[in-house]
């Protein structure tokens, strides 16, 4: 059970990890002119992420997923997943990622102990993924789960942030993909970033708009369990694959958030749309900073703020996704 905990009882047995900012897309939500900037070079080391990792181990937090930017650009990655799912407690390693290596890189993946992985798929259709995304590699991101499958990955999910004019006349098709295949299909609220405000004016999709849909087409809600991630799942009969729905502008979204963030360069996040970032990679030099690290995690805790304030178009210091990991 964590023992991290906020001022509103909110227990964290859940960290994002970012492990660079960098990204090889320019999606058109999150990079549409590529990557800039980033801090790949100086993001956290292996060993500063195991000092990371067992802190939070410590404190309880039992899952860890590893994003990014695009995490696989790490030519640590597999690494990474090593160190994080050696350390005791842990009991999931869980990976974000644009998908652009798996079909080569699954079998590694999973050696290093990998238990889940999201890939983000915006289209099924080619070319809008292209237009989207950047790059025309929506066949090698395809072969890429199917390989997961194949090679018996527990967990597959797939990440779409459905658009108006882009994609959300898509539905259809990629439930149909779904049908046969054992996929949770994460269908996320378009949000807004400190970059994206036209973009978000032009092709946002209400989440109320899209549980709609699913709940006419007969999906049902279930129960989430205390370490899922924020979606809130539907299944259908007539379905292998289920349905996650992520509506960050929801009134109670932030209700039951239980998870953290820590970016590329060792920075506490509190929310994905804070104001501020907790320093903690000077207690991230040495073995015997651990107590320290603790007490720094535990007491920056009490800041945590009872929800963002997204709806009333305040982003906070988040000016795309791909600086925190999303
Ligand atoms: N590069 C990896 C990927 O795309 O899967 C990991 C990082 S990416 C920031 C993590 C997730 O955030 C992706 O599924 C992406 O679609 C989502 N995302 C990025 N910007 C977003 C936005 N403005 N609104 C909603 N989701 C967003
Ligand atoms: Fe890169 Fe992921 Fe952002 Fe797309 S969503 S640009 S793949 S970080």
């Amino acid at each position: 059970m964590s023992s991290l905990k906020d001022t509103l009882g909110r227990t964290f047995p859940y960290l994002r990890l970012s492990v660079t900012d960098l990204c090889n897309f320019r999606c058109n939500y999150c990079l549409p002119d590529g990557c800039l900037e980033h801090n790949h070079k100086a993001a956290l080391k292996l060993v500063e992420i195991k000092r990371l990792i067992h802190a939070f181990s410590q404190l309880g937090v039992e899952k860890i997923r590893i994003t990014g930017g695009e995490p696989t650009l790490r030519h640590d990655f597999t690494d990474i997943v090593q160190t994080i799912k050696a350390a005791p407690g842990i009991h999931t390693v869980a990976m974000t990622t644009n998908g652009y290596k798996m079909d080569q890189c699954i079998s590694a993946w999973l050696k290093a102990g990998i238990d889940a992985v999201n890939v983000s798929v915006d289209s099924l259709n080619p070319g809008a993924f292209s237009l989207i995304t950047g790059h025309n590699r929506l066949q090698e991101i395809l072969a890429g789960i199917k390989a997961g499958f194949e090679l018996g990955l527990p967990v597959i999910k797939v990440n779409t942030v459905l658009m108006k004019g882009l994609n959300d006349g898509e539905l259809s098709r990629f439930l149909a993909w779904i049908k046969d295949q054992p996929i949770t299909l994460r269908l996320i609220e378009l949000m807004e970033t400190g970059d994206n405000h036209d973009f978000f004016n032009r092709h946002h999709v209400s989440g109320s708009t899209i549980r709609s849909q699913l709940i006419d087409l007969g999906w049902v809600r279930i129960a989430r369990s205390r370490d899922a991630g924020p979606a809130q799942e539907y299944r259908h009969s007539d379905y292998q694959g289920r349905i996650g729905l992520i509506t960050p502008y929801a009134r109670d979204f932030c209700d039951d958030c239980n998870r953290l963030r820590v970016t590329s360069l060792g920075k506490l996040q509190l929310c994905l749309f804070g104001d501020q970032g907790i320093d903690l990679r000077d207690l991230l030099q040495h073995d015997h900073q651990q107590d320290a690290l603790i007490e720094r995690i535990t007491s920056s805790l009490r800041l945590k703020k009872d929800s963002h304030f997204l709806d009333q178009g305040i982003t906070g210091n988040t000016a795309n996704l791909a600086q925190l990991g999303g």
